[in-house]
């Protein structure tokens, strides 16, 4: 195997800056720009994969650290590139209708991840005059926020950040907003305060060291808000905590004309309940249906679900689906099912089971009572739409069989798909990538031996570079398309080139989608098969299943600690965590027999938290019943559920022991 890459043709631009003082920028950006991300392609995607397998603890830090010096190069490109853009004016504003308060929730949520690693905290308050849906350029008011909400967790040790939005005034081009990021930070000196907006400026040249970054953010942010109508500014006072201010105007938008632009139409219109006294739980499922399109209802109570489910099926519009706990406010999920499904009236409502933990029996259990579909908790928004999909008939499955986890995986459909590319180490990413999944993998190196490969092969998906030899990706394309055959093959461009109209350029040249490298080796499965029509169905190729999941997600832990800036601490937190589960357990177990509801209570909450933090999900997840269990005074449910906490603990145990080394 070879591992460097074959020399690339020099970037072809195809627009060039009007003013020819910005040409030579621009020119020399873009092409750095597009010659970095090739080869960071190649680093991030295999250090990716490389730390998917099992690694000695040396090697794995090895791994990690070049996967975190691959991500800061890639940060610097794109910062690099957005604000050479930005100089040039050859930024364009999106103008979409989009949910103003979801974006902060979601962005303030993202960011609260690495806060909480912290010990700090996050707020957000939006004021109620602010309009819910606006319209404007959603993703760059989110990299706004990002880079001033994750400066202000960036540089404080204490206390925490707070978000306030509130609606300045009404004005004929639309609502002006005011985004006031507030932390109890390090601050800033007052003779720093105008510099730091200029590019690549920092406080002091320790900052970078310390504290990571460019220098370049506040300058993107700054450009950008005056670019939406408004400004970025600041107040501080050092060792205090600083003040920064972005202002834009947005034109406030029909909801429903929002909805509309959003809505899918796969599973649109189907009712659904979820029924969960979990409150997060509730929302999250609900919010993932509506997302595609579905009107859900959400309840607390079993006799509120009953009386919801009477109530639609009374109106004519029964639920298609119930979603719901297999353990709701102390009553047994099963048996709750089966009232519903003894009633001839709610016949055509298909009910999926959450439970928190995968018990031997589930499944015969589901079967017994004519539950359709069972998911094991915590679940991925995209699990639950693939499973719901299934069940609402959205996706044709062949035999009707009770929907889990394992039959997702199992009935994804495998593809046949062909790469066109003639960089190897991207050759061996994408290929080792798509493999794993069970999909069959053809790779070519020119634009005419992808041609040449469509006359002889049925592919699901081709994925084409745009600079090959020979024959470059578009003019291949051209050929394909020429094809009857293949005038609906999905052909998706790779491409180092992060600029904005190239997407057009692709589609207009008949191909389907754009991947920008470097990719992730997720944003490369869900699109080939979303293209490709992965969704379950037959099996055409005979391929190792994936490995089940982990005890403890390790790469999403040290993702999190490495964002969090922490990642030196990561070896230790998992020692300290080793070293307190037993003592946790005992406190625990202890509490169980003593009878003490709030004991349990408290002790599952601390070992909760400890066991979240190492990203130890299902352990949390049971510990999170345990708690719940306590609070509801619930001392048998706490005692069933023990026996599980300690299989799941000594598992996280075996699994930290087996893989570091202390
Ligand atoms: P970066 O964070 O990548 O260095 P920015 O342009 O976003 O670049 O910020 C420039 C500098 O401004 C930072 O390096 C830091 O010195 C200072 N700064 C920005 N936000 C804050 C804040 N909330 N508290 C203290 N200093 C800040």
């Amino acid at each position: 195997m070879r591992w460097f890459p074959i020399p690339r043709h020099p970037a072809k631009l195809e627009t060039m800056p009007d003013d020819p003082t910005k040409l030579d920028e621009w020119r020399l950006i873009a092409k750095v720009s597009h010659d970095l991300r090739t080869p960071l392609n190649g680093v991030l995607g295999l250090s990716e994969l490389m730390l998917d397998s099992e690694l000695s603890s040396e090697q794995r830090r090895s791994m990690e650290l070049i996967q975190i010096s691959a991500e800061s190069l890639l940060t610097i490109t794109s910062d690099l590139l957005d604000f050479s853009r930005l100089r040039g004016e050859r930024v364009e504003l999106d103008n979409i209708a989009f949910d103003l308060i979801g974006l902060i929730d979601s962005t303030a949520r993202l960011l609260a991840v690495r806060a909480f690693e912290r010990g700090i905290e996050i707020s957000y308050d939006v004021a109620e005059d602010v309009p819910r849906t606006v319209r404007g350029d959603p993703g760059r008011l989110r990299q706004i926020l990002t880079n001033l909400i994750g400066n202000a967790v960036k540089f404080t040790h204490e206390g925490g950040v707070s978000v306030t939005v509130v609606l300045d005034s009404m004005r004929p081009a639309g609502a002006q907003l005011r985004f006031v990021v507030r932390d109890t930070g390090i601050g800033i000196p007052a003779d720093k305060l105008d510099a730091i907006f200029d590019e690549y400026a920092q406080v002091d040249a320790s900052t970078s060291r310390k504290y990571g970054g460019s220098g370049l953010g506040l300058s993107i942010s700054r450009r950008l808000a005056r670019r939406m109508g408004g400004d970025v500014e600041v107040t501080s006072q050092l060792g205090k905590g600083s003040e920064f201010t972005f202002t834009a105007i947005l034109e406030p938008a029909d909801e429903k004309a929002a909805a509309a632009e959003r809505a899918q139409v796969t599973l649109s219109g189907a009712r659904a309940l979820v029924l969960d006294d979990n409150p997060s739980i509730r929302e999250l499922v609900q919010q993932t249906l509506e997302a595609a399109g579905l009107a859900v209802d959400g309840v607390e109570g079993v006799d509120d679900g009953i009386e919801a489910l009477q109530k639609a099926a009374d109106q004519g519009e029964p639920y298609r689906l119930l979603i719901m706990d297999a353990w709701i406010s102390r009553r047994d999920g099963y048996e709750i099912a089966r009232t519903v499904r003894d009633d001839p009236v709610f016949a055509d409502t298909r009910i999926m089971m959450l439970t928190s933990a995968g018990r031997r029996g589930d499944g015969r259990r589901c079967r017994d009572v004519g539950i359709q579909a069972y998911l094991t908790k915590p679940v991925s928004g995209d699990e639950l739409l693939d499973a719901v999909a299934v069940m609402l008939g959205a996706v044709v499955r062949p035999t009707a069989t009770l929907v889990t986890r394992h039959v997702l995986e199992e009935s994804r459909r495998r593809l046949c798909i062909l790469i066109a590319e003639d960089n190897v180490v991207n050759q061996q990413v994408a290929t080792a990538v798509l493999r794993r999944r069970g999909h069959t993998v053809d790779i070519v190196d020119t634009g005419a031996a992808a041609v040449e490969a469509i006359a002889q092969t049925d592919y699901d998906v081709v994925l084409m570079d745009i600079e090959m030899p020979e024959m470059d990706g578009l003019e291949a394309t051209a050929a394909i398309r020429q094809r009857p055959d293949a005038a609906q093959l999905p052909i998706v461009a790779l491409t180092a080139h992060a600029i904005g109209g190239e997407q057009e350029r692709y589609r207009a040249a008949g191909m389907d989608d754009c991947l920008t490298k470097p990719f992730r080796p997720q944003e490369l499965i869900q699109l080939v098969e979303h293209l490709g029509g992965a969704t379950p169905g037959a099996r055409t190729a005979d391929q190792p299943p994936r490995p089940p999941p982990t005890p403890v997600n390790l790469t999403e832990f040290r993702r999190a600690m490495r964002e969090a800036g922490m990642e030196e601490t990561v070896e230790t937190i998992l020692g300290v965590f080793l070293e307190d589960a037993t003592e946790r357990l005992t406190a625990l177990e202890s509490a169980v027999q003593a009878g003490d509801a709030d004991g349990i209570r408290m002790a599952a909450h601390a070992f909760r938290s400890a066991a979240a933090t190492v990203r130890a999900t299902n352990l949390a997840e049971l510990l999170h019943q345990v708690e719940i269990a306590g609070q509801a005074n619930d001392l048998g449910r706490a005692a069933d559920l023990l026996q599980q906490v300690r299989e799941e603990k000594a598992a996280v145990v075996d699994f930290l022991n087996q893989t570091t080394v202390y």
